[in-house]
């Protein structure tokens, strides 16, 4: 008999970080999936990261994860999005090379000490009393495990279209787990259906890229990991831009028919904020035309993704399309266009701690949560990795706040209110915006980690040294004064600031139009010195020991400071509510003064705090003050 204290299915985004996280904690887990060679596929856009995802991966980095790791390893063009806006909405997005992404994530998992993996596809759960206590594989082979996480993704009854032809998949190239579907059917958790879609991909050598805009890496050039420097990305080579045009929509929209989303037989809902191009044409008909992102798939590939054009419609049509578009007038199209349908269950059946409510000890994360997106998927699965783990151990399960996270904003969103098309991370679902930036994950949850010995010690050395010249550098800035009539202010003069007396760079900073390459500068210009009072103030800090993230992280602390403190404050009231426990046996319909409405929303939402009663859409204020006094009368 084979036992493990933990058993991943699915050897996607959610899988890998499930069992990564557990094997830190030194569970020993086993990975079943389809095939081992396609673990860490990226079913879509060989890209990692865009607004409100790189937070994410940025927190499963700072829990040790693995996703940034495999990032920095296979990025071969990044660029910082929204770098003219404030560092709250800032994103870092790394074009990958899928080839190298796959490898660099196989490699980190063999080298996991607890960690088994197996190449079989999962037909059942077994299940004894609503437990989950093992699973069965296609060729009968059973393990038993204390805890199963189960992250199929868009395996579950996959169905592919294109046009009027439609088959069975998990996504092109692999087949789907029907098996497992029909078996979870029977187990009766409320799911549905949902569909997303993918472009075509083309073959390089047919494209003129001489006729698109190129768009190079930035320089410098930014890292997905915090414990990781630009050194170790390969080769960098371009993304170019082109755009559709009247006569791209004209082709489309006279084959609307003929779209598997527009023809019916598509009736489950899609990803709004990633549409088809046959969406954007009816959505937005008023426009003329819809940028396309030329991305290569790899260093060593001829496939080339066109980002933006993702489709349904017809093999020909889509050729007819793709070469209606300046640069592709030539296009080979290398695998075509398709949606696709899948299997995923209400999110709101789960508990914060990704285990369902039904069977304990079975955890669902990623896609078949409802969620889309590789970063959404790895964050869902570190945090059931860590979970099971947890309940193993019989510890209380970690449970991250919205005002902590973006995952714990996610996982909130998911099992509060569920979803009604797939869901998508950005920075707009967070109300602490400013707190919970792409450049402090490492700041707000490294220390977490540790606690549960997710970081190991090399990782908590270089987190503890940044820590230490946050620290000095924030100082430095304290004491460092600019003096009117100096060389130094005639400098900044001349930038338009005017001073009527010292300032401390502190100050300075606070204003709006002092800019990061002014403290640069500034900093430059701190020379070692043997003037032992300028000295002192300098302590050791000079141009040649400028951490330029340490300074841009500062300036946003400094520059923010009012907002943030506001945006603490309201996190407080926030745990406060979140303390106010909801008993599971609390019988709603003896809540005098409530309306049925709502207390049907409570009954089928069940909220475990007042905090998350009060995110549930519908609750007004005058509802929720009623159940607090209940729960004061009722429950202390
Ligand atoms: P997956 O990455 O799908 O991994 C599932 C894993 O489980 C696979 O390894 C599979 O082999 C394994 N598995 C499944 N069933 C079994 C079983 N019974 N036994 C053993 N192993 C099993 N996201 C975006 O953000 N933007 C997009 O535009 C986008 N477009 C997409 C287009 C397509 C066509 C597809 C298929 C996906 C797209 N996605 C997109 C979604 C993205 O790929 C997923 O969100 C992400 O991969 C989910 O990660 P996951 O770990 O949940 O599942």
């Amino acid at each position: 008999m084979y036992k493990y204290d933990l058993i991943v299915i699915g050897g996607g985004h959610a899988g890998i970080e499930a069992v990564a996280a557990a094997s830190r904690m030194k569970a020993k887990a086993l990975l079943l999936t389809h095939n081992i060679d396609t673990i860490g596929q990226m079913s879509c856009n060989p890209s990692i990261g865009g607004i409100g995802k790189t937070h994410l991966v940025k927190e499963v980095d700072a829990f040790g994860g693995i996703m940034a790791q495999a990032t920095d390893l296979a990025s071969i063009q990044v660029r910082t999005l929204n770098a003219s806006k404030g560092g709250a909405v800032q994103a870092t997005r790394a074009q990958c090379d899928r080839q190298l992404y796959r490898q660099a994530i196989i490699q980190k998992l063999f080298e996991l000490e607890f960690l088994t993996i197996f190449q079989q596809p999962v037909d059942e759960i077994i299940c004894e009393k609503d437990s989950a206590i093992g699973v069965k594989t296609t060729n009968n082979i059973v393990f038993y495990a204390k805890k199963i996480i189960l992250t199929a993704g868009t395996f579950l009854s996959g169905k592919i279209h294109i046009g009027h032809k439609q088959y069975e998949a998990g996504r092109a190239g692999d087949s789907n787990a029907k098996h497992l579907s029909l078996f979870l059917r029977e187990l009766k958790l409320p799911q549905n259906r949902l569909k997303t879609g993918t472009p075509p991909r083309l073959d390089h050598r047919s494209l003129n890229f001489e006729s698109m805009d190129i768009q190079l890496s930035d320089y410098p050039r930014p890292t997905m990991s915090y414990w990781n420097d630009n050194s170790l990305h390969p080769r960098q080579i371009p993304c170019y831009v082109t755009s559709t045009n009247e006569n791209t929509h004209n082709i489309i929209e006279s084959n609307l028919k003929s779209s598997a989303m527009y023809s019916g037989s598509i009736s489950s809902v899609g990803p709004r904020y990633c549409p088809s191009i046959e969406d954007k044409i009816v959505r937005f008909a008023h426009r003329k035309s819809h940028n396309i992102f030329v991305e290569p798939e790899g260093l060593n590939s001829y496939e080339v993704y066109p980002n933006g054009l993702s489709s349904s419609l017809p093999f020909e049509v889509q050729l007819d399309f793709v070469r209606s578009i300046k640069g592709f007038e030539n296009a080979n199209i290398i695998r075509p266009a398709y949606a696709i349908e899948y299997d995923y269950f209400d999110p709101r059946e789960l508990k914060k701690t990704l285990e369902t409510k039904s069977i304990s000890g079975l955890y669902f994360a990623g896609q078949i949560n409802g969620t889309t997106g590789y970063e959404e998927a790895a964050a869902q699965g570190l945090l059931a990795g860590i979970n099971a783990v947890l309940s193993i151990r019989e510890e209380e399960p970690l449970i991250l706040l919205r005002s902590q996270s973006y995952i714990g904003t996610m996982i909130d969103d998911l099992t509060l209110n569920g979803v009604i098309e797939p869901y998508r991370m950005f920075t707009s679902r967070s109300e602490y915006r400013l707190l919970l930036r792409q450049d402090n994950a490492d700041m707000r949850l490294t220390h977490i980690a540790r606690k549960y010995s997710l970081i190991n010690d090399e990782k908590w050395r270089k987190f503890s040294t940044k820590k230490e010249k946050i620290e000095k550098m924030t100082n430095f800035f304290h004491k460092r004064f600019i003096y009117p009539d100096t060389k130094e202010y005639s400098y900044i003069k001349e930038k338009g600031i005017n001073l009527s007396r010292e300032y401390s760079l502190y100050d300075l900073i606070k204003r709006p139009e002092f800019s990061f390459s002014m403290i640069k500068d500034v900093i430059s210009n701190t020379k070692k010195t043997k003037n032992e009072n300028i000295s002192k103030i300098n302590d050791g800090i000079d141009g040649d020991s400028i951490d330029d993230n340490i300074v841009k992280y500062i300036e946003t602390e400094i520059k923010y400071a009012g907002y943030i403190k506001r945006q603490e404050e309201e996190a407080q009231n926030l745990i406060h509510l979140e303390n106010i426990k909801i008993p599971e046996n609390i019988d709603y319909t003896k809540v005098k003064g409530l309306s049925n409405e709502v207390s049907g929303l409570l009954i089928k939402n069940k909220p475990d705090t007042l905090g998350s009663a009060s995110r549930l859409f519908g609750i007004t204020p005058a509802a929720l003050s009623i159940l607090r006094i209940y729960l004061k009368t009722n429950f202390r």
